[in-house]
Order: structure tokens, then sequence, then C-alpha cells
């Protein structure tokens, strides 16, 4: 039974889903506006970990996760220029070429990551109709005003009449006290009131025409318009990291309830932040670390690089409601447990059943596997349960121990449904080739084997050494043990 904490009640609930069967997942995606950093993969690779781990449950997930190209104001109070405006003027591209660009490099990691892409990737700028349409909604329902060609979400009204501030646990006494005071133009009435839609300054570059004015959305709207055309006015999942909870999701909260009448999502998710030497990891702070130098080593926090498997090894190391803390030295031990176990997994490829071998009940593993990640996707503890595991796999290599077909099978499966499937960890490490290209080399490496054990038993030792040749010029070594098994390995 599959248990996920929800921040709306702050605490473990059972996951049951709308329609039996299915689920509707909404997940904010990456600002496309600068290089793809750690804080993009933890949210990137949690909410893999639950599409995979839904999936591995058999439940068919509809995965959204948008891409935020229009680009945000400057500050919080929706002042300023267009994020994305103003670093296209500062490398002289369109803003369009700059959107795309760091959209191809965020797949490009994610993809080295091994997170899966969503069932749909929709994007901010080809959504205007529906956010000038949910925008429309909301002033008719009366919860948002026209002011100076802008229209703003009146947060007042709504708090008279709704709860506001349930998700953060903050009360609009604390959302003023915290929120600077009105800047410039005074177009708001009250300064936590939050902008749906901003008629843009007459340098502005992103804009589109609307009933109020040429402009565009605002940063909260397109969650809300997305979620509800791709998953409906209600589903089941709404996650992201934990920096978004307020003002974002307390805003897509808000705006769903003055658009539709009720709250969208019924469980949301957050994943908790990457810190740097016990630091929050921010470009404003001079720390935040790009995925590519990690990928390359280029940093000078870092000694060398670091595979795209190894970061995500060292994200699932932790639970992600848990600050995750990077360093070298927690890169290099992440490094390092890796290996361990894809050579765990290799291994059992490669040793043999012995025939009327004592039970060795994998099952034991599945259970505990299972269980850690019923536990709000435990990964931690999952981890902790596969190197348990990883010492009985060795014990198996070094003959101190012995396992039937059956029993050998079952491990096999277990261990590569985990860490391949579930997990995702496995592609994209130095040793594996392109997808899938492992494990047809072990089946086809096993059948050779089969063969050239026939070729010796039937005292064809010109066979055997040919087979044991023709591999070793392919660059595969083959090692017979005294008990009669072949074991191999890539050089
Ligand atoms: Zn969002």
């Amino acid at each position: 039974m599959l248990t996920i904490y929800n921040t709306m009640s702050r605490s473990k609930e059972v996951f049951e889903p709308l329609v039996a069967g299915h689920v509707g997942m909404y997940v904010c995606g990456p600002t496309v506006y600068g290089e793809p950093h750690l804080g993009h993969a933890r949210s990137a690779v949690t909410f893999d970990l639950a599409f995979r781990y839904l999936g591995s449950l058999g439940y068919r997930v509809r995965y959204v996760r948008n891409i935020t190209d229009v680009g945000h104001l400057e500050n919080d109070a929706d002042e300023g220029e267009d994020k994305i405006a103003r670093k296209a003027r500062l490398e002289r591209l369109e803003p369009m070429e700059i959107a795309q660009m760091y959209t191809r490099r965020y797949h490009d990691a994610m993809r080295a990551l091994g997170v899966l892409p969503p069932s749909i990737e929709p994007t901010a700028s080809g959504h205007i109709i529906e956010q000038i349409e949910l925008v429309r909604r909301i002033v008719a329902a009366g919860y948002g005003y026209l002011s100076n060609g802008s229209v703003y979400f009146d947060v007042e009204k709504y708090a008279r009449d709704h709860p506001y501030g349930r998700l953060s646990g903050r009360s609009t006494d604390e959302m003023n006290a915290g929120s600077r005071s009105l800047d410039g133009g005074g177009d708001k009435r009250s300064p936590h009131d939050f902008a749906l839609w901003k008629r843009a300054a007459p340098g502005h570059i992103m804009r589109w025409p609307s009933p109020w004015s040429d402009g565009f959305p605002g940063w909260h709207a397109e969650c809300s318009a997305m979620g509800a055309k791709y998953l409906g006015e209600r589903f089941d999942i709404h996650g992201g990291g934990m920096d978004l909870v307020f003002p974002h999701h307390e805003a897509e909260i808000a705006q769903g309830v003055a658009a539709c009448g009720h709250t969208s999502a019924r469980y949301w998710m957050h994943n908790n932040m990457v810190t740097v030497g016990g630091q929050k990891m921010g470009k404003s702070l001079g720390n935040a670390i790009t995925l590519e130098q990690i990928f390359a080593g280029a940093h000078p926090l870092l000694s060398r690089a670091y595979s795209p498997m190894t970061v995500r090894f060292f994200m699932l190391q932790a639970h992600y409601r848990s600050t995750l803390d990077f360093s070298d030295e927690a890169l290099q031990a992440a490094g390092k447990g890796l290996e361990r176990l894809m050579k765990a997994v290799e291994t059992l490829d490669r040793i043999a059943p012995a025939p009327g071998a004592g039970p060795i009940d994998a099952g034991e593993l599945e259970t505990r596997l299972a269980a850690a990640m019923d536990d709000d996707l435990s990964s931690p503890l999952a981890i902790a349960a596969l190197f348990d595991w990883v010492r009985v796999v060795n014990a198996l290599h070094d003959g101190t121990t012995a396992i039937s077909a059956p029993d050998l099978e079952r491990l096999r499966a277990t261990f590569r449904r985990w860490v391949f499937d579930i997990l995702g960890l496995g592609v994209g490490t130095e040793a594996a080739g392109p997808d899938g290209a492992n494990d047809r080399l072990a089946a086809v490496m096993a059948m050779v084997l089969e063969l050239r054990a026939e070729a010796k038993a039937d005292r064809n030792w010109a066979l055997s050494d040919r087979i044991r040749d023709g591999l070793a010029a392919a660059g595969i070594k083959v090692k017979d043990r005294k008990d009669g098994i072949s074991e191999w390995e890539t050089e």
C-alpha cells in the first residue's frame, strides 16, 4: 500500500487515485533561461522515481511536466524586465532562441541522468489561449481585477471567501509582512496580489494580444491552465521543488478554486533543496553548480568529472524530503557505491547455479524494497536493502554459498527490475553502451558460454579454444574456474 506525504495535510496519506488504475501527475518543470543545475536534477529525479514506481505498480500514469519559456519578471513584485528577454539582450539572441537552446540542454542533461521523458511536456508560450481563458474565468468569478491594462488576482477578497495559505502554512498577515511595498506604478490594490496578465511595456519582446492589453501571462497562470487542459480540473498529484510552495503553488490553488470552484490536486508533493557546504544553492549566492560542470569536472569544488549516473545515485541515496548536501567527497562516495551495486548486477549474470543448493529467498529482498518505496518513496531504504543483498551476491561469487537455478533467476530479475527499471540506474554509466546493450550482451554471452561448455563436454578442445580466442579478440576475457564454471568480463 503506497503512502505519500501530502504537503497540504502535512502527513503521510494512503495513495488512492481518482480513477482506479490511472494516475494524473503534474510537476512544475524548468524555467529555460539558464543552464540546467543540481536543483533541476533533484526535482526531475524525484518525480522520475515517482513516475517509474507508480508505473511498476501497474498504474497508467499521465505525467505532465511543463517548460516555462515565457520568462518571469525579475522580482516577486512582478516588476522589472522579463528574464528571457534580458538574457536575449545580453546574448544578442532572439528570446525563443534562448528558450530553445536551454530546453535542449535541459533535455540532454535529463537523458544522461536516466530521467524518462514525461508523457506531455507543454510550453507556456504554446498555451497563451488557455491562460487567457483561465484569467477570463477568474475575472468573471470576481477574483481578478483590471488595473492599467494588467489583471491581478484579488488575494484579500479570495482570503475572505476561502482558506488561503493552507499549503505554505502562512497567514495573509505573514505574507504582508514578508512582501515588499508596492513597487513603482502601484497597479495592485494590495502588495500580495499577484499578476494574472501583465500589460507589456513598449520595449517588451515576448507579447501576445488579449482582451485586456498586449502583454503576457503571470507566471502562476501557466501551470493552472496546462494542468487542467491535460489532466482535468481535478487530478491526483501535483509536484515540484519546496521553493515553489509559496507563492507559486499557493497561487495555483487560489486560481483553481476561483476558476473552477475547487482545488485541482489531491496530493501535493515537494522535494527538498540541494545545499552546497550546508548553504542554500543559488545563482545570486555564486555557488550554483550546473550539471554540465559536474559531468565535465569543470568546477573549483570538484576534483574530477562525475558521470550522470553517479549524480542520480547520489540523489537517490537521500530521501527526497531531506535536504541534500552537495560535495566532492559525497559524489566520490556515491560513485564507489554505484560501482559496487553495478558489479553485483554483472556478477549475478556470470555466476552459475548449483544443482541442489539450499534455498536463498530473494522474496525477502523484494518485500523490503516494496516496503521502502511504499513508505513515501524511500529510495535510501531501498538502496540499503539492495546493499545487504550485494553481500549475498559476493558470497555466491566467492563460492562460500551456492544458489539453485530458480532462486538465481528470481534474484537476477529482482536486481534488474529494481536497479534499472525502478531506480533508473545503469543506463549512462561509463560501462554501459546504448540503451539495453548490456542486457543483450549478457544474453549473448550466456548462450556462447553454454555452447563452449557443450564443446568441452564433447572433448572438442579446438572449438572451445576457438570460442575463447574469438571472444578475447572482441575484448571479452573468459576465465575458467576450478569448479568448471566460466566467467567473463569486458576489458
Ligand atoms: Zn508550476
